[in-house]
């Protein structure tokens, strides 16, 4: 689809529902959410697919995400936190949950009480498990990250082969899972992705005869090499494009604005804070009640030398107009006719015109911190699953 081709789409149906107060809606697919689940399970050639909910599930909300989930056949969870793992386990009884930050000295009670797991980053964390475990006299089941290339969690894998070596830390330790994480599964032609299984091969020998997981949602493309045992989905899971020049899977969220104010303006006045952009005409301004308080980052405002961000108006584009500010954004919108561009009147911000992806290479960043940084104050809408909530 070119970029200056309008999806003329019909609305979601949350928009018709909306509260007449709502001033923003984030519209969460929650069939989509589901269908990804699936296809990513069917890419895994076998392989067991976890979903990575963390940050809220990516910001989509985990109190319907989870549920939705486990629904869909999905067993297992990998979140940051252990009060993500605690809210995952009321809402998906039943399933496994890894806190993916590990084990704080003093805190190997709390996870063995909530039956919540750890993947567990480092000899220390391991010995105190191993005690925790022995004082106790029962084996409570731990998750254990090697690093091989992200240096950031894990034990490397020299100390890896240490402590599973006859008098090595971990002896008679055997994790429920082994993980390493990929830093550049986002490009498959990456050296570094080769490199990285060759290492997560050989360490998977020292700690042998437990099932293992390597890849995350781009991992998961990267093929059958890299699917081992289990895979960690995410972004994918969500929308997300994991792979560059691969298209992403269905869309799950959308984001509209509401249309506060129309006013004009006249060529060479100029407009929000730091007078940034001057008008070059006379102008009809829609200004929309979203900021980056809403995670709309302010480098996607314009300027006299810089364009911006773009809304959607019934498949019109809507270029922005100034700053960004906290709460408030104002769009041209002196080319779409008046009875579209209307006080009360929804803005598409991310939709079938701007994916998350899209607006995260105006705004300079990736998807992943678009997504997590929406819904602050929106209201959520769900669709699809157990149906709408309104
Ligand atoms: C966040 C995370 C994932 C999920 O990554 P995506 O790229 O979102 O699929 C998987 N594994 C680990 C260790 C992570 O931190």
């Amino acid at each position: 689809m070119s970029a200056n081709t309008p999806h003329l789409t019909t609305p979601p149906p949350s928009l018709e529902a909306a509260d007449p107060t709502a001033t923003a809606l984030l519209t969460i697919d929650l069939d989509a959410l589901c269908a990804n689940y699936r296809a990513l399970g069917g890419l895994a050639s076998g392989a067991e697919c976890a979903a990575v909910i963390k940050a809220n599930a990516y910001g989509t909300g985990s109190e319907r995400a989870a549920p939705a989930l486990a629904q869909a056949g999905c067993k297992t969870f990998f979140v940051a936190t252990f009060d993500e793992a605690v809210n995952v386990r009321k809402l998906a009884p039943g399933v496994t949950v890894y806190v993916l930050d590990g084990c704080f000295p003093g805190s190997a009670e709390a996870f063995a009480r909530e039956a919540i797991r750890p993947v567990l980053n480092s000899v220390s964390e391991i010995r105190s498990w191993t005690s925790f475990c022995s004082e106790t006299g029962k084996t409570h089941p731990a998750g254990l990250h090697v690093d091989t290339g992200m240096n950031r969690l894990g034990l490397t894998p020299g100390e890896a082969e240490d402590a599973f070596s006859p008098g090595g830390a971990a002896q008679g330790f055997k994790p429920a899972l082994l993980i390493s994480h990929l830093a550049c599964a986002d490009e498959p032609d990456h050296p570094k992705n080769r490199k990285q299984l060759t290492l997560f091969q050989k360490v998977r020998k020292h700690v042998s005869g437990c099932p293992a997981s390597l890849a995350n949602s781009g991992g998961i493309h990267l093929g059958p090499d890299y699917h081992f045992d289990l895979v960690r989905a995410g972004f994918s899971l969500y929308g997300g494009q994991a792979v560059e020049g691969r298209p992403p899977l269905s869309p799950v969220v959308q984001l509209h604005a509401r249309i506060a104010q129309i006013h004009e303006a006249k060529a060479g006045e100029s407009i929000g804070y730091g007078a940034a952009q001057t008008l070059k005409r006379q102008t009809r301004i829609a200004t929309i009640s979203l900021g980056y308080a809403d995670g709309i980052f302010r480098n996607l405002s314009a300027s006299d030398t810089q364009t911006g961000m773009t809304g959607y108006i019934s498949g019109l584009p809507a270029p922005v107009l100034g700053r960004v500010s906290m709460d408030l954004i104002t769009l041209d919108v002196t080319d779409i006719p008046e009875s579209l561009a209307r006080h009360g009147g929804w803005v598409e911000i991310i939709g079938p015109n701007v994916s998350i992806d899209k607006l995260a290479a105006q705004a300079g960043t990736i998807g992943y911190e678009v997504l997590t940084n929406l819904g602050n104050r929106a209201q959520r809408v769900y669709l699809g699953a157990k149906g709408s909530n309104d």
